[in-house]
């Protein structure tokens, strides 16, 4: 509570410029005597004076506009600090039904993933071998751990993201003053999101795309017909945004990979093994074994690990392919730091990451806890009720599949409150009620969800 000292007022001042004496101005707390409140020390020491002092000012403010009682400056500032020092980013329970949703930072970490980045963000030996002292190889532990995830990977490497990774293959094979071509399907000139786009991407290097096919229909012996000296290699991507339906056919990596050039694949989501739950989804050890030369994934997609782009060379020339990539000048300016190495590790060597869970956790499961949830907010006075919904992999794979989901159902003015309470709750509308997809939410935060409900009420 605060105490007599946050009420000194400078009334000095407020004389000099003519205040009158019965002016709310007088009962504003210095700013001064709201620091050095006691209860202000350990937020002072954990966010820093500038962050502090503009909560204490917003406090001001309000007790000046008659919003605020004087005494209740210290507490309102308490109230209104930020959580960390990067007051820009804001908690959000995601319970839209969207597993890997890009606006909420796609993957959530893993408690272990979260726990080795913590120890990695001190001093710690990225690039040295405490045995001998000598220089250590840089990320020996998340490229170690890449290649035991897929045993049949030649030689692995790592990169900032998956657009990072197929920037180096271009660079690496086709960039700059090769004037080699990439030879790559019509139907695979992607956008990912944000105006950016695989083709625009690739020919930012200097490759130049030799584009085969139709929009819906490519065959095997388009690539062929396009394969000539100038050809670096042939890239297939996988569509893990849209869907195509109706008459189309696209070339197996199974029937590209008898053809002469290496063979690259984008399979974008980063499933290392085959995922019985997304059997359309592609995965790094089943296109390797169907004679892929180089596989490139992301890191925060599927795998549910850091923002990480994964490069995975086959047993024969994809080894080689790996090693040039990893030598050329361009892999420095794209290559990971020690948090995302130390992510990656946790993700690939740890338990399963909070996106395999959700994507695991069976229909009557979320049933119960969306019963339980609703039941107790209805007991609390609130319009709740559980209700089945389909919840969906999101822009980072497998794109028209629907997993079976519950959720909580509320009026639909809760959608505004819950994403301004804090942390925020992003639901999704539909038929004019506020859902909270509990598919894409932890067990764990179910309580967080229950209290951020009633304090909208
Ligand atoms: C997501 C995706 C990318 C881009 O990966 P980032 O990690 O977002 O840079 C590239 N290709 C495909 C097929 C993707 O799905």
């Amino acid at each position: 509570m605060p105490t007599v000292r946050a009420l000194v007022l400078d009334s000095s001042r407020l004389n000099e410029v003519g205040v009158p004496d019965n002016d709310v101005r007088r009962l504003v707390p210095r700013t001064d005597a709201v620091l050095a409140e006691p209860e202000l020390a350990e937020p002072l020491h954990r966010l820093g004076r500038a962050l502090v002092k503009r909560a204490v000012n917003d406090a001001q403010r309000r007790v000046r506009a008659g919003e605020l009682a004087p005494e209740r400056v210290t507490e309102a500032t308490l109230d209104a600090l930020p959580e960390t020092a990067a007051p820009s980013l804001t908690r959000v329970l995601n319970a839209t039904g969207v597993l890997l949703h890009t606006n909420l930072g796609r993957a959530p970490l893993s408690a272990a993933a979260v726990a080795a980045l913590q120890l990695a963000a001190g001093t710690c030996d990225v690039e040295l071998d405490l045995d001998t002292g000598a220089r250590g190889r840089r990320g020996r532990g998340a490229l170690g751990a890449l290649a035991e995830a897929v045993p049949d990977a030649g030689a692995v490497h790592v990169v900032n993201n998956g657009a990072a990774a197929l920037a180096l293959v271009a660079t690496a094979l086709a960039g700059g003053n090769t004037n080699k071509e990439i030879v790559i399907a019509r139907g695979e000139l992607v956008e990912i999101g944000d105006g950016f786009r695989i083709p625009e991407l690739l020919a930012s290097t200097g490759a130049r795309l030799r584009e085969v096919g139709a929009t819906n229909r490519v065959r095997l012996a388009d690539y062929a017909d396009a394969i000539g000296p100038e050809t670096a290699f042939l890239l297939k991507v996988h569509p893990s945004n849209f869907r195509i339906t109706g008459f189309t056919s696209s070339v197996p990596v199974a029937e590209l990979a008898t053809l002469e050039p290496p063979l690259v694949v984008d399979i974008g989501s980063g499933l290392l093994a085959p995922e019985p739950r997304l059997p359309a989804e592609p995965d790094a050890a089943t296109v390797l074994g169907q004679g892929a030369d180089l596989v490139t994934a992301s890191g925060d997609k599927l795998l549910g690990g850091p923002q990480a782009g994964l490069l995975l060379g086959g047993p024969g020339d994809g080894a080689e392919l790996v090693q040039r990539l990893r030598r050329h000048p361009m892999a420095r300016a794209l290559r990971v730091d020690k948090l995302t190495l130390a992510a990656l590790e946790a993700t690939l060597t740890g338990p399963p990451t909070p996106t395999a869970t959700a994507l695991h956790t069976d229909h009557t499961t979320l049933r119960s806890r969306a019963e339980a949830l609703a039941g107790r907010l209805r007991t609390a006075g609130v319009d709740a009720h559980p209700k089945d919904t389909e919840a969906t992999v999101g822009g980072g794979g497998a794109p028209g599949v629907t997993l079976p989901s519950a959720a909580v159902a509320l009026p639909e003015r809760y959608a505004e409150a819950l994403r301004k309470t804090r942390p925020a709750v992003l639901g999704h509308l539909d038929g004019g009620r506020c859902l909270l997809d509990l598919r894409t939410v932890s067990p764990e935060d179910d309580e967080r969800l229950y209290e951020a409900v009633r304090a909208c009420t």
